[in-house]
C-alpha cells in the first residue's frame, strides 16, 4: 500500500480523497492555489503545498506544480478526483513517466473513451448497445444532409471530443441541418480545438441511466448497478438516484453484465461510468466516463462500498475486496447538487459563508468542504456540496431528503437548496415520472424570475 498519496484537487472531493485515505492509514497531500490557502481540504489534508495562482490553469490544471509537489512531499500516487486533470490521457503519462502512479485507469483507455467515436465504436464490438448514427466522423455538410435524410428527424450532431454538453446541436428537421452541423462544429472548435462531429438519433423523451463498473486492471470487473441522472439543466445533473425507479431486477442484471464484461475483457481499473440514455425498455451507449463521477455516494449508499477505498487498493495492485456475488443493492438513495448559484439564472453566487449548518441523523451523508467563516473564490465550480440520504425505498429516501432540505442552513450566499425544496414535493419527482427534458419545462413554468 501507498505511504503517501497527493490529491490533485479542492473542495468536497478533494476531502472525500483525505476520509478515505485516512481510513486506510495513507497520508495525505493536498495542493491549493492561492485562492485556496484557508480550503478545508487543506486543513484536513496531512501536508499541503501551494502549486500557483487561482486561475485553474495556472494551478489545478498546472501539469509542471503537480508533479513537482509530488517530488517534494514524496507522494508515491496521485488522485485525481473528478474535473481538472482526471480524463487527461497526457497527464497521466507524464506520471508515469515520473515513476509515480496514477489512481485510475490507464492513459490507453482514457483516450479510447475520451474520442466518442472510438468510445462508441469500441463498446459496439464489446457488445454494448448504442445509439443508431453515423459511423465515425461525418466530414460535410453534404454527409450530414445525407445522413439525416437515411436516419429520420430529429437527429443531433455532437462533438467527437465532447464533454458538458459543448458542441452539441439539434436538428429537429432537414432545414435546421445546416446550421445544427456549423454551430456544433464551431463550438467543438472553440472549446476543445477539435471540429470533428458526428451524427445521432435524437432520442424525445429518454431517461440518463448510468452504470457504475469497477475493474482490477488484470481482467476482473464487476458492476454496482445504476444511477438515475434524468434531471438535468443544460445536460447538467442536478439530483441523482440509486436504483433507477425505471429499472427492473432483471434489466440491471442484463446491462450491468454487459458493462462488466466489456470493462474486463479490455482490463479496465479502477472505477468507470458507462452512460446510456434508456427509452422505452431499450438501452443506448452515449459515453463512458473514465473517472470517479460527482454522483457516486448514491451508489456507495446502496452497496455500502468505499469506491475511493477500492480505487486506492486497486492502483496499489491490491485485489479488489469485493466480487459480483457480494454486491446487492439495498434500499434508495438520493443526491441533491447543492451550488453557490442565484436563481432563477443559476448565476455563479460566490461570498462568505455566515452560517452553515449540515443536516445529520439515520441515513445522511453531506459531502461539502464548506464551514462557517468560509469565502467561496470565485475561479472554480459553483458545486459547494452534495447532500445524500439513504432509506429503505425510495418514499422513505425522499421524505429524508424533505426533511433534510429543511434541516440545512447555508447562509451568505445563494444556494440550488430553494429548487430542491420545491421539487420534492412534484407529483413527477414523487412517482420518478420523468425523462430528461421534464426539468427544463418544470424551470420554464416554475422558476420565472
Ligand atoms: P457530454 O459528454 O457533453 O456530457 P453526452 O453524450 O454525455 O455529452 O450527452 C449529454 C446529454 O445530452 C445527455 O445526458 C442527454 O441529455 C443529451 N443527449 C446526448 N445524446 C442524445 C441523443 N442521441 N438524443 C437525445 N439526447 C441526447
Amino acid at each position: 500500500m501507498f505511504r503517501k498519496i497527493l490529491i490533485a484537487n479542492r473542495g468536497e472531493i478533494a476531502l472525500r480523497v483525505v476520509r478515505a485515505a485516512r481510513e486506510m492509514g495513507v497520508a495525505t497531500v493536498a495542493v491549493h492555489s492561492t485562492a485556496d490557502a484557508d480550503a478545508m481540504h487543506v486543513r484536513m489534508a496531512d501536508e499541503s503545498i501551494c502549486i500557483g495562482p487561482a486561475p485553474g490553469a495556472q494551478s489545478y490544471l498546472s501539469v509542471p506544480a503537480i508533479i513537482s509537489a509530488c517530488e517534494i512531499t514524496g507522494a508515491e500516487a496521485i488522485h485525481p478526483g473528478y474535473g481538472f486533470l482526471s480524463e487527461n490521457a497526457a497527464f497521466v503519462q507524464i506520471v508515469e513517466d515520473h515513476g509515480l502512479t496514477f489512481i485510475g485507469p490507464s492513459s490507453e483507455h482514457i483516450r479510447t473513451m475520451g474520442d466518442k467515436i472510438t468510445a462508441k465504436e469500441t463498446m459496439k464490438t464489446l457488445g454494448v448497445p448504442v445509439v443508431p448514427g453515423s459511423d465515425g466522423g461525418v466530414p460535410d455538410l453534404d454527409a450530414a444532409r445525407r445522413l439525416g435524410d437515411e436516419m429520420g428527424y430529429p437527429v443531433i450532431v455532437k462533438a467527437t471530443a465532447g464533454g458538458g454538453g459543448r458542441g452539441m446541436k439539434l436538428a429537429r428537421t432537414a432545414a435546421e441541418m445546416e446550421t445544427a452541423f456549423r454551430t456544433a462544429r464551431s463550438e467543438a472548435n472553440a472549446a476543445f480545438g477539435n471540429d470533428e462531429v458526428y451524427i445521432e438519433k435524437y432520442l424525445g423523451r429518454p431517461r440518463h441511466i448510468e452504470v457504475q463498473v469497477f475493474g482490477d486492471g488484470r481482467g476482473r470487473a464487476v458492476h454496482l448497478g445504476e444511477r438515475d441522472c434524468s434531471l438535468q439543466r443544460r445536460h447538467q445533473k442536478v439530483l441523482e438516484e440509486a436504483p433507477g425507479p425505471a429499472i427492473t431486477p432483471e434489466m440491471r442484471a442484463r446491462i450491468g453484465k454487459t458493462c462488466a464484461e466489456a470493462a474486463a475483457s479490455i482490463g479496465y481499473a479502477g472505477a468507470g461510468t458507462v452512460e446510456f440514455l434508456f427509452e422505452d425498455g431499450e438501452f443506448y451507449f452515449i459515453e463512458m466516463n473514465t473517472r470517479l463521477q460527482v454522483e457516486h455516494p448514491v451508489t456507495e449508499a446502496v452497496f455500502g462500498v468505499d469506491l475511493v477505498r477500492e480505487q486506492i487498493r486497486v492502483a496499489a495492485g491490491l485485489p479488489m475486496s469485493f466480487g459480483q456475488d457480494d454486491l446487492h443493492p439495498q434500499g434508495h438513495a438520493i443526491e441533491v447538487r447543492l451550488n453557490a448559484e442565484k436563481l432563477p439564472s443559476f448565476s455563479p453566487s460566490p461570498g462568505t459563508i455566515t452560517q452553515y449548518h449540515a443536516p445529520g441523523g439515520l441515513g445522511v451523508r453531506m459531502d461539502s468542504a464548506l464551514y462557517d467563516g468560509y469565502r467561496i473564490p470565485p475561479y472554480y465550480d459553483s458545486l459547494i456540496g452534495k447532500l445524500i440520504v439513504h432509506g429503505r425505498d425510495r418514499p422513505e429516501a425522499l421524505a429524508r431528503l424533505r426533511r433534510c432540505l429543511g434541516e440545512i442552513i447555508i447562509d451568505g450566499v445563494d444556494t440550488t437548496i430553494p429548487l430542491f425544496r420545491a421539487l420534492v414535493d412534484e407529483p413527477a419527482v414523487q412517482t420518478g415520472d420523468y425523462d430528461i427534458h421534464w426539468l427544463e419545462t418544470w424551470l420554464q413554468t416554475h422558476l420565472r424570475g
